[in-house]
């Protein structure tokens, strides 16, 4: 940790050293003079626990911790989701048995390993299709059953976590909830792997914090990039900011190709995007007829032009490898 003293002071030093004599977690002082100190954190995540209480010692002083003291545990995350690229596919919403297991076969038959399952959509809106809730945990049982594709599903409270566990796959924390700690932290009590979206305004840093939630019990985590978003405007995904968390701190990343495209038209580009930024995959929503569907339609494409970005992929990545 780096603290740099709003004033010179000569009573700095002496202020933190009794103040580290209190919190011995935190003792040792490497190198200090008149304006700044660094000290050296004895016991993980002391820093980030003991810089506010620096700050009301220090007033003004601005004080910097690195990503070790930060997040020390997501940054030994990290989830292999195979040697190429990984697509995760499948509708925004499971409106059916019938289409979804049609959607499993179809996916299954071109050798996706990954399929989005979900129950539960946070619309912005409430008379919206909210997904067919705890009922459909019979319908991902049968696609996994029978096809053995690995169902993705997000979960808005964790008094669903005991289904989601037994029927699910891989558990999303969606954008929205990646400021939810107490949701992360009883996801990760599953041992499940866990996506965790980026949440609208967050930087890395606060990213990998939400993580970090997780990351102490369970280092399974896939980080997603979906783009900003709000009630009126959508941001587009920021590939630059995926890439740097993946390259910066080795952790898994993928890019959700779909939400942030405002339209089918641009979603094999985003998905090509991530290929192009070294992404580990991309989440995409599919649907047999997306102008029928019951919720982003929009964006939703077809499984013709699924099949032709797959070729697209696989192009790409022969000719990334050049
Ligand atoms: C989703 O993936 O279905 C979803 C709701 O995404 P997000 O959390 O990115 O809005
Ligand atoms: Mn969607």
């Amino acid at each position: 940790m780096l603290i740099r003293f709003k004033r010179k002071d000569k009573n700095n030093r002496t202020k933190l050293q009794a103040f580290l004599k209190k919190n011995p977690s935190m003792a040792r002082i490497t190198l200090s003079g008149p304006a700044a100190a660094v000290i050296e954190e004895l016991k993980e995540g002391s820093s980030a626990a003991l810089s506010p209480l620096l700050e009301a010692v220090f007033p003004g002083a601005s004080i910097h911790l690195s990503p070790e003291e930060l997040f020390p545990q997501a940054l030994k995350s990290s989830f292999e989701l195979g040697k190429s690229f990984a697509v995760i596919a499948g509708p925004c919403a499971i409106e059916s048995k019938k289409s979804y297991l049609e959607t499993a076969a179809f996916l299954s038959g071109l050798g996706i390993k990954l399929i989005r399952a979900p129950l539960f959509k946070p619309r912005k809106s409430t008379y919206c299709f909210q997904g067919l809730g705890e009922e459909g945990f019979a319908i991902i049982a049968e696609a996994r059953a029978r096809y053995g594709i690995r169902p993705v599903t997000e979960i808005l409270s964790s008094s669903l976590l005991p289904e989601a566990e037994k029927y699910c796959d891989i558990i999303q924390i969606g954008a929205r909830n990646m400021r939810n700690y107490e949701l992360i932290k009883a996801a990760s009590m599953t041992g499940k792997p866990m996506i965790i979206k980026r949440a609208q305004g967050a930087g890395i840093k606060e990213w990998m914090m939400s993580a970090e939630y997780a990351a102490v019990r369970n280092k399974k985590i896939i980080f997603c990039e979906r783009g900003e978003h709000d009630m009126f405007q959508e941001g587009g995904i920021n590939f630059n900011l995926a890439a740097r968390a993946k390259k910066d701190f080795g952790i898994t990343v993928i890019a959700d190709a779909s939400h942030s495209s405002l339209g089918s038209d641009l979603v094999e580009k985003g998905v090509l995007a991530a290929l192009i930024f070294g992404l580990d995959g991309a989440m995409i929503e599919i649907h047999k007829k997306p102008e029928a569907a019951s919720v982003d339609g929009k964006h939703a494409i077809s499984f013709h032009q699924f099949e032709k970005l797959l070729r697209k992929i696989s192009d790409m990545e022969k000719c990334l490898k050049k």
